[in-house]
């Protein structure tokens, strides 16, 4: 098509991000998509650095993923994390054989003083990813949660105690003085399309948007900036989304999620079961798309991929028009 993107940027989290990047991936020529990679949730075990959804893309787009978890390499044994249980040490954290393996190489690589941005494009192209994955900055971020128990860490939050318990507040430790990735902010600067994957935003999104050299490019990009509802009728698809957003007073709906990004998005996707939303984003000035936004496998992804799109190129020629 004429009109379609070249350069689509996504800012993602993990299994919702990695989705809707194998769906985009699909629907576009080689090479044109990068994603732009939340490092909020990165963590050390036993002195490696986990970044859960660098790893989650990665897998995914070089069909690796374990689909039925959506996290994970495909029939990973954990024989690994069996000794390290029988040794004492704690492994409330499921890290599989294979994953070690790129656990120990990235922090080999960090180790010897390479960033965390040359080590993951190394990894997607040895990996065989089939998008760009560009960490949003090589500097420290983490998320922290405010809980009846005190700030937590993500991970024993998210995994350890299986998101249960209530969110208060959160903040994005490191965030204020982490450079922005300069090969995010390239990918950005060289973008027709700017897409929010369907990713938690309090948790995905947010850390991202917290580099302020990054909210920045994004809040001034001059091309179509996209939003895709992570909520399907007040519901997450996966995770502790609807729950938080309730315990925040942000409500469940997609126009809720929207209204995170407001002056960062054109137009918003959302499902058509959300489409009686329409009409209020539309009153914000949002352009809407109301369509089937659950992503039941790759070639549904790609069904998604395609009529995104479709609809931001036609975006774009009204754009260019008026
Ligand atoms: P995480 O980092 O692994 O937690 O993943 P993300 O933040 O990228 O994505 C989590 C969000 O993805 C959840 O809020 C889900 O509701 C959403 N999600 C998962 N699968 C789908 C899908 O097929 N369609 C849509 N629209 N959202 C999805
Ligand atoms: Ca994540």
């Amino acid at each position: 098509m004429a009109n379609w993107p070249r350069h689509v940027v996504m800012i993602a989290g993990g299994v919702g991000g990695a989705r809707m990047a194998e769906g985009l991936t699909r629907a576009l020529p080689e090479g044109a998509l990068s994603v732009i990679a939340n490092i909020g949730d990165d963590e050390e075990f036993y002195g490696l650095r986990v970044c859960p959804d660098i790893d989650t893309l990665i897998y995914t787009l070089s069909d690796r993923i374990d689909r039925k978890q959506g996290w994970g390499v495909a029939d990973d044994t954990v024989k690994a994390l069996d000794i390290l249980a029988t040794l004492g040490a704690p492994a409330w954290m499921k890290l599989g054989d294979a994953d070690f393996g790129l656990h120990i190489w990235r922090s080999w690589r960090l180790a010897a003083g390479d960033g965390l941005t040359e080590i993951t494009r190394e990894a997607a192209r040895r990996l065989g990813a089939r998008a760009a994955v560009l960490p949003a900055s090589d500097d420290r971020l983490r998320t922290k949660l405010l809980t009846q128990e005190g700030w937590m860490d993500f991970q024993p939050w998210f995994v350890g105690r299986r998101c249960e318990p209530p969110v208060r507040a959160l903040r994005y430790d490191g965030a204020d003085s982490a450079a922005a990735s300069p090969a995010a902010l390239a990918a950005i600067a060289a973008a027709d399309l700017i897409v929010f994957a369907p990713s938690n935003p309090l948790l995905s999104i947010e850390p991202i948007l917290a580099i302020a050299g990054l909210r920045q490019a994004i809040a001034t990009a001059h091309v179509p900036r996209i939003g895709v509802s992570p909520l399907i009728g007040g519901k997450a698809v996966k995770g502790p989304l609807a729950r938080m957003m309730t315990g925040l007073g942000l409500g469940t709906s997609a126009a809720g999620v929207a209204e995170r990004y407001h002056g960062l998005i054109d137009g918003f996707v959302l499902d058509a079961a959300d489409a009686h939303e329409s009409e209020a984003l539309l009153a914000r000035g949002l352009s809407v798309l109301a369509t089937d936004i659950l992503m039941r496998d790759p070639a549904d992804a790609q069904r998604l991929g395609a009529e995104l799109l479709a609809w931001a190129s036609h975006g774009r020629k009204r754009k260019a028009a008026s």
